[in-house]
């Protein structure tokens, strides 16, 4: 049967098809040292190996202009990292390296050095945070060990606009409701900012998917279904034409090919069933995109675009929706899950103009 997101899709007569591959997602493999599962399943110990690596360089002296977008946190710890850098910055048509990288880890003694390695080879920084201030959080030792190693990319360069060294942030709610990404990005900014003098480049609010840990902490509460029904309502055709599957491809540290890193979770692979080894960028041209409804997490319309990397290369992709009211009706789902005091305190954070009582 024809999943819910792929009927949306057709509804709106627009293909969901591949355009030309402009990045290449790498998820170097799977070494949670943290128990942090939300992204990428956690399976220890599976790392990708420096003949799948030759594959991935082969891919990308084929495609022509690209972006390598170095994926799953994890990724950092596999000792086959710097060389795969390397490599690519001698590849001239490279022409943007991002990793993203857990803060964590670099906190740790063993990678303190990275930073400096990446500066060095111009990668660009994609690094999540949860929050910006360390009373809304339970684990405060791992707020401010993120913070530290935030003020040492700043004091190399990254986000600061002295360099080219770009830092990226990204939000992603950690209850069952939709990110709003105007005032959050102020928000963020002027704590940050004020409170531990950090700055940055970009920050992208991105709604989690209904897959893998979130999904079983939606199932646990009773909240799987209200959260579907959130996304799917709020699904926008103009988000179709920017979901990052368009112009992206994953690969998986054992070489399989999939449309984004959230398909990647879900095992759902990319059409051709062949490993990147034995495909070329132009064979996916005009391919189909395997989709589930998982996919309603990318075109929910009240956020700011839908969940794409391939953004980060496309500033101009980036659109700041406006704050109202309305966003805020949506987290009525959200009641249940957290302590009200502190939503009407978010929500007024984030909005300001709210002074309506909203059973908050
Ligand atoms: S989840 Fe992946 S396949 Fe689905 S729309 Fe988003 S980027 Fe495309």
């Amino acid at each position: 049967m024809q999943n819910r997101f792929r009927q949306y899709v057709d509804k709106t007569g627009k293909a969901l098809i591949r355009d030309a591959i402009r990045c290449l997602q790498v998820n170097m493999g799977y070494l949670d040292n943290l128990h942090f599962r939300r992204c990428h399943g956690g399976v220890p110990m599976k790392m990708m190996g420096l003949a799948v690596m030759q594959d991935c360089l082969k891919f990308v002296d084929n495609a022509g202009k690209i972006a390598v977008d170095i994926f799953g946190e994890s990724s950092t710890l596999n000792p086959n990292l710097p060389i795969l850098i390397k490599i690519l910055r001698q590849i001239k048509s490279v022409k943007q390296i991002m990793l993203r990288v857990n803060l964590d880890i670099i906190e740790n003694s063993e990678y303190r050095h990275l930073p400096e390695f990446l500066a060095k080879n111009n990668v660009e920084i994609i690094a999540s945070m949860p929050f910006y201030k360390e009373t809304n959080l339970t684990d405060r030792q791992r707020f401010f060990r993120k913070i530290e190693v935030l003020k040492q990319l700043n004091s190399i360069g990254y986000g600061t606009k002295k360099s080219n060294l770009k830092l990226n942030l990204v939000y992603r709610p950690l209850g069952a409701f939709l990110p709003v990404q105007g005032n959050l990005e102020a928000v963020y900014r002027e704590n940050l900012g004020n409170d531990y003098g950090i700055i940055f480049d970009d920050f992208f609010a991105i709604p989690n998917m209904p897959i893998d840990r979130f999904r079983a902490f939606l199932t646990q509460k009773g909240l799987l279904n209200s959260y579907m029904n959130l996304l799917i309502r709020n699904f926008d055709v103009a988000k179709l034409d920017k979901v990052m599957c368009r112009e992206q491809i994953n690969v998986d540290w054992r070489g399989r090919l999939f449309a984004c890193c959230f398909n990647q979770m879900v095992r759902l692979p990319a059409v051709t069933f062949k490993p990147i080894g034995k495909i070329r960028p132009e064979d996916l041209l005009g391919l189909s995109i395997e989709t589930d409804d998982h996919c309603f997490g990318c075109t929910a319309g009240a956020v700011c675009r839908g969940s794409s990397s391939y953004s980060w290369m496309n500033p101009e992709n980036k659109k700041v929706a406006p704050v109202n009211c309305r966003q805020f009706d949506e987290y009525n789902v959200l009641q249940s899950t957290v302590n009200l005091r502190k939503y009407k305190s978010y929500c007024e954070r984030l909005c300001g103009s709210c002074r309506q009582s909203r059973g908050c």
